[in-house]
């Protein structure tokens, strides 16, 4: 097909997925059109052209979706279903993931731009891994017997489902954001209503289509394509749903929040924005230290939350970690997702325009750009294509060290001392992620206390499992995806009194 680089053979299911007519909404086990009939088209960020069309969903559908899912957890088939059949359910759609890799990572790929070497390995797998390790925890969700004050008193507790659950997932790893989300939320017996984000549909869209072979119940997993706004609002608006759940921009996640207030005080959590501190100590092992770093901003080109976008260097090794920093950059291959490179475009042009409008400001803000810093152009024109940018400054206060770019953009700046690392790493409205590089464990540990951040990452970067609980701190959100804490996200403790005199 055209759509990939000349010399590229998609799978002829990536081929029928695209070729079948415009992607339909997930409502009730059906796949509608929406109600006004409204569409869009989702984009190839690798070379503008439009993929395919995409129902775009209106305050109808998320009307009826929450009728679907309503249905669908008052009834037997789901909510008699015992823990360890969710379990099993759960399991068949991992493998049913991984039977589909190849397919699913073509249309990451195809979607969101990412290299195809990224998402088979990376994306496609590790939402796998998510729906298996939830598997395991479908059948284990316990409460407990609490002793009590009073005689003759049998108190327990127990944990149900939260009932309806919205889910309102980011482009930068459109699968993997849907399992992180859909994992738990199923395990503990929820039905959903699932939003894709606008820029990148497509992998949800065929994900419906693998759960539905699986053999989940209908109505207990519904997919509303459409915009922020009126889909995305419309979900958090809604008195019929109970709880949403949220990954994206820390604006967003205002709104969400407000929403929430303003209807029916729906529970929320939110994974937000960051702009995460990456600290290099002159006694670490310093190649490691560089690679790192410069892996820790560019991977997924900068589109990733937990982005090491600060990099904090000591003052004797400063110019070192800067020109290796450089020097690494300088030989990312940048490409479309089919040939081999290790980046990909930009997810979008409108995001690509967000980011050159940071780099200008850091420009005239007095920041030296190192490399980087252009639109690429020539065979890479057509595509949203920006090559890794590093900005070398004094100044913390510039929109480029305080702002979140989600783009291919590190902020570099030495520091003298301890007390002062630690006050400018905090310094910031985010507390997602951070990293240190040293030789010294025990200063790696009191940095580790010191940061302010939901996940710190010591002589490594952005490591992330289905057992490790993550999320944020401060304006990041809150509440804790992944491991145990999932579950707590996903279910409501319910105390029952017994009289026993
Ligand atoms: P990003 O900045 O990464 O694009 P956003 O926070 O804008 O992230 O979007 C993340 C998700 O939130 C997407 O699915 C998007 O459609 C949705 N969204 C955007 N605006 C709203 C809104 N006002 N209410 C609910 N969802 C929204």
């Amino acid at each position: 097909m055209s759509i990939a680089p000349p010399n590229v053979e998609l799978k002829p299911g990536t081929i029928q997925f695209l070729e079948s007519g415009p992607k339909k909404l997930l409502l009730g086990g059906e796949w509608l059109d929406s109600a006004d009939g409204a569409v869009f088209e989702s984009i190839n960020p690798a070379n503008g052209k439009g993929l395919v069309q995409v129902a775009a969903a209106s305050s109808a559908d998320v009307d009826r979706a929450v009728q679907a899912a309503r249905g669908a957890f008052e009834n037997a088939s789901w909510n008699r279903m015992s823990g360890a059949d969710r379990g099993n359910l759960l399991w068949k759609i991992a493998d049913l993931i991984e039977r589909y890799t190849d397919e699913l990572s073509e249309l990451e790929t195809l979607d969101n731009g990412k290299p195809l070497r990224v998402s088979s390995r990376v994306d496609v797998p590790q939402a796998a891994k998510h729906f298996r390790y939830y598997a395991g925890w479908a059948s284990k969700i316990e409460g407990s017997t609490i002793p009590v004050s009073f005689p003759n008193q049998l108190v327990y507790t127990v944990r149900e489902p939260m009932g309806v659950v919205g889910l309102i997932i980011p482009w930068n790893f459109p699968l993997l954001m849907a399992a992180w989300k859909l994992a738990p939320a199923l395990a503990c017996g929820n039905t959903v209503i699932l939003k894709p984000a606008e820029q990148t549909p497509l992998t949800a869209i065929r994900l419906g289509e693998i759960l539905i072979e699986a053999g989940v119940p209908a109505g207990v997993v519904n997919i509303l394509t459409g915009y922020g706004v009126p889909t995305g609002a419309a979900i958090t608006a809604h008195p019929g749903i109970d709880k949403v759940a949220f990954t994206g921009s820390t604006e967003v996640g205002r709104k969400i929040m407000s929403a929430a207030a303003g209807s029916n005080l729906k529970r929320v959590s939110l994974e937000l924005g960051g702009k995460s501190p990456n600290v290099v100590f002159a006694d670490a092992d310093m190649s490691r230290a560089i690679r790192g770093a410069t892996w820790a901003v560019f991977s997924n080109t900068g589109q990733e939350c937990v982005a090491g976008t600060r990099l904090f260097v000591e003052r004797p090794v400063y110019d070192q970690v800067l020109e290796g920093l450089a020097a690494d950059s300088q030989k990312i291959r940048i490409g479309n997702g089919f040939s081999g490179a290790h980046l990909g475009p930009v997810v979008s042009e409108e995001q690509l325009e967000r980011i050159l409008g940071y780099i200008a400001s850091g420009k005239s803000g007095g920041a030296e750009v190192v490399t980087g810093g252009e639109r690429l152009g020539g065979e890479l024109a057509d595509g949203y294509f920006l090559p890794p940018t590093v900005f070398a400054h004094h100044d913390d206060s510039l929109q480029v060290v305080q702002e979140e770019i989600f783009g291919p953009v590190v902020a570099v700046s030495a520091f003298d001392d301890w007390d002062e690392l630690v006050a400018r790493a905090n310094a910031t409205q985010y507390g997602l992620a951070a990293g240190v590089w040293t030789r010294d464990i025990s200063r790696a540990h009191r940095f580790a206390a010191a940061v302010k951040a939901g996940t710190v990452w010591v002589n490594q970067y952005g490591l992330i499992d289905a057992a490790a609980p993550f999320g944020g701190y401060k304006e990041s959100g809150f509440g804790r995806e992944m491991g145990k804490d999932a579950i707590e996200l996903y279910t409501q403790v319910k105390t029952v009194w017994v009289n026993l005199g």
